[in-house]
C-alpha cells in the first residue's frame, strides 16, 4: 500500500502489508496462539495477524474465551470510569471526521475560561467522578500556558470536600520542552490517537495545519516518554482505514516503544468513527468496522498486549460495550459530553465533536456494571504512589496489579456508594462489595479490605494502597 519516505519513522511498511494479508490459521495453530495467550506472554505481530484472519464463528468463539479469561485473570471484575471535559473546540486543523475541523463553520466556537472550567468541573464532582480527560481542539486559542491553567482549574474544583483525583490530556502534541512543562502540571497519562496509521489515507484525512505533519504525530509517544512523560496512551480511529492494518501497527508502535523506552503504552483507545456535524465522511465510513470485527479487534489487542489499559468511551452503544467489558476493555468513560461546557453551561449542548451511543448517566452505568458483577472503580492509587510507566508495568506482570487495583477499586466504590448514590444502588453496590470480600482466598487480605470499606463507612476519604 504505501511506503515510508522520511529517516524518523520506525514502522516498517512493507511487514504490515504483508501481514495484513496473513493466513487464516489451521484449527491446531489457533489453539497454540490461544494457548501461548492464556500464559499472559502477549502475542507478536505475526500471531495477532492470524488471529484477525479469522472469519468463522467457531474460531472467533475461541478468541473471545480466551480474550475474557485473560482480561479476567489480570485485570478481575474492576471497571475504571472517567470522564472527558473539552476545554475548547477552536481548531486550526481540518481533520475530515471532525466536527470542530476549521472548515466547519455550523459550529459555534468555545474556549472555556478559567472560572468555566471550574464549574464543568465541579459538575461533574457532584455526579461522583474521580478522573477527568481534559481534551482541546489544536489552535492558538489554546496555549500550552492555557492548559496548565485548566489543568490547575480541574484539581482546584471542590464540592463538599470532594475532587478530581486524576487528570489524563489528550491535547494536539508537543515538542519535547513543552512535554517536560506538561509533566509538571502532576498529569496521568498523555494520550493521543495516530487516528490512522496509513501514511497516504493520513495524508487525505488531515489536509492542512499542523496535524497534517504524520511524521510529527507518529514520533509524539517517543518525545513524550523522552520529556519524562511515564504513562503514555495511544490510539487509532477506527473506519479510517483497514482495521486488521490499524491493530498489526499499532502492535508495531507499541513494540518501538518498548523496546526504546522500556515500557510499552499505558493504555490503548479503540474509538470507531462516529457521525459528525459537517463531516461527511463520518457519515459514510470509508472502511466500516462491523460489530463483529471489533469485537475482534478488542479481543486480539487485549491478548497480544495483556497488562495494557484498553479504553473505551461512550461513543459506542449501552450493549456493545457491556458485551465489550468481557472481553478486554478495562477503563470506560460516563455520563460524556463531547461539547466545551457540555456539563454546566446552558445551551452548549449542540457544539459537539461527534455523537454518542451511550446517553446514560454516570449511575446509570454504574447501577448497570453493578449488575453484571463488575467493581466500578473511581482508584488513582498508582499513580498518585508513583506506580507508573516502568514501575507500573514491573507490578502488572506479575499479577500483582490486580492486588491493589481490586482492593482500591473495591474501596473506591464504597466511597462512591457513601457519598453519591441513591438508596437502591447503595444498597446493591454494598451487597456485591460483601460478596466479592467474602469470596477472597487470602484471609490478610480480606481483613485489610474489611478494615478500609470501614473506614469509608465511618467517615474516612481517599483511602488506598
Ligand atoms: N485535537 C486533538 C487531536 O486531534 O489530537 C485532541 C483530541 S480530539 C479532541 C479527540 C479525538 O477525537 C481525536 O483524536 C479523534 O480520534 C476523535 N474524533 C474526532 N472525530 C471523531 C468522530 N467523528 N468519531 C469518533 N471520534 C472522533
Ligand atoms: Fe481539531 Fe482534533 Fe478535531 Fe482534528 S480531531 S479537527 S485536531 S479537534
Amino acid at each position: 500500500m504505501m511506503t515510508a519516505t522520511t529517516t524518523d519513522n520506525f514502522l516498517d511498511y512493507e511487514k504490515i502489508n504483508k501481514l495484513v494479508n496473513s493466513a487464516r490459521p489451521d484449527k491446531k495453530r489457533l489453539l497454540e496462539i490461544l494457548t501461548k495467550a492464556e500464559k499472559l506472554n502477549g502475542l507478536s505481530t505475526e500471531e495477532a495477524a492470524q488471529l484477525l484472519a479469522i472469519d468463522d464463528r467457531e474460531s472467533i468463539n475461541l478468541l473471545l474465551k480466551t480474550a475474557a479469561k485473560v482480561k479476567n485473570e489480570i485485570y478481575g471484575k474492576r471497571m475504571v470510569l472517567f470522564a472527558p471535559l473539552y476545554a475548547g473546540n477552536h481548531c486550526t486543523n481540518n481533520c475530515l471526521y471532525c466536527g470542530f475541523r476549521a472548515a466547519n463553520k455550523d459550529i459555534h466556537r468555545i474556549k472555556l475560561n478559567m472560572d468555566q472550567i471550574r464549574e464543568d468541573t465541579e459538575s461533574l464532582i457532584r455526579e461522583g467522578h474521580k478522573r477527568v480527560l481534559l481534551l482541546s481542539g489544536e489552535s492558538g486559542h489554546y496555549p500550552l500556558s492555557y492548559t496548565m491553567d485548566a489543568i490547575e482549574a480541574v484539581y482546584s474544583a471542590e464540592v463538599n470536600g470532594a475532587k478530581i483525583r486524576r487528570i489524563n490530556v489528550e491535547i494536539a502534541p508537543l515538542d519535547v520542552d513543552d512535554f517536560k512543562t506538561l509533566k509538571t502540571a502532576n498529569i496521568g497519562t498523555y494520550t493521543c490517537f495516530q487516528e490512522t496509521y496509513d501514511p497516504e489515507l493520513y495524508k487525505v484525512y488531515h489536509p492542512t495545519g499542523k496535524k497534517s505533519d504524520y511524521n510529527y504525530r507518529l514520533n509524539v509517544m517517543h518525545r513524550a516518554m523522552e520529556a519524562g512523560i511515564d504513562d503514555v496512551g495511544i490510539g487509532v480511529l477506527f473506519g479510517l482505514a483497514d482495521h486488521k492494518y490499524e491493530v498489526i501497527a499499532l502492535m508495531e508502535h507499541a513494540a518501538e516503544l518498548e523496546r526504546h523506552f522500556g515500557c510499552g503504552p499505558h493504555t490503548v483507545s479503540v474509538p470507531r468513527l462516529e457521525p459528525a456535524p459537517g463531516s461527511a465522511i463520518s457519515q459514510e465510513v470509508p472502511f466500516p468496522v462491523s460489530d463483529d470485527e471489533f469485537r475482534k479487534i478488542i479481543s486480539i489487542i487485549r491478548i497480544a498486549m495483556p497488562y495494557t489499559g484498553i479504553i473505551l468511551s461512550t461513543r459506542e452503544s449501552v450493549e456493545i460495550r457491556n458485551e465489550l467489558f468481557e472481553y478486554g476493555v478495562s477503563q470506560v468513560s460516563a455520563g460524556s459530553r463531547t461539547t466545551p461546557g457540555g456539563y454546566s453551561l446552558s445551551g452548549e449542548k449542540e457544539n459537539k465533536q461527534f455523537s454518542l451511543g451511550d446517553h446514560r448517566s454516570l449511575e446509570e452505568v454504574i447501577s448497570n456494571l453493578t449488575d453484571s458483577g463488575f467493581i466500578p472503580s473511581f482508584c488513582t492509587g498508582c499513580y498518585r504512589k508513583g506506580r507508573v510507566g516502568n514501575d507500573f508495568m514491573d507490578l502488572a506482570k506479575p499479577g500483582l496489579i490486580k492486588k491493589f487495583c481490586m482492593p482500591n477499586g473495591l474501596v473506591s466504590y464504597g466511597e462512591y456508594l457513601l457519598d453519591f448514590a441513591p438508596g437502591e444502588l447503595r444498597e446493591k453496590g454494598f451487597k456485591l462489595i460483601e460478596s466479592i470480600i467474602e469470596n477472597i482466598e487470602s484471609e490478610s487480605v480480606k481483613e485489610m479490605i474489611l478494615k478500609s470499606v470501614n473506614e469509608v463507612k465511618s467517615g474516612k476519604r481517599d483511602i488506598y494502597l
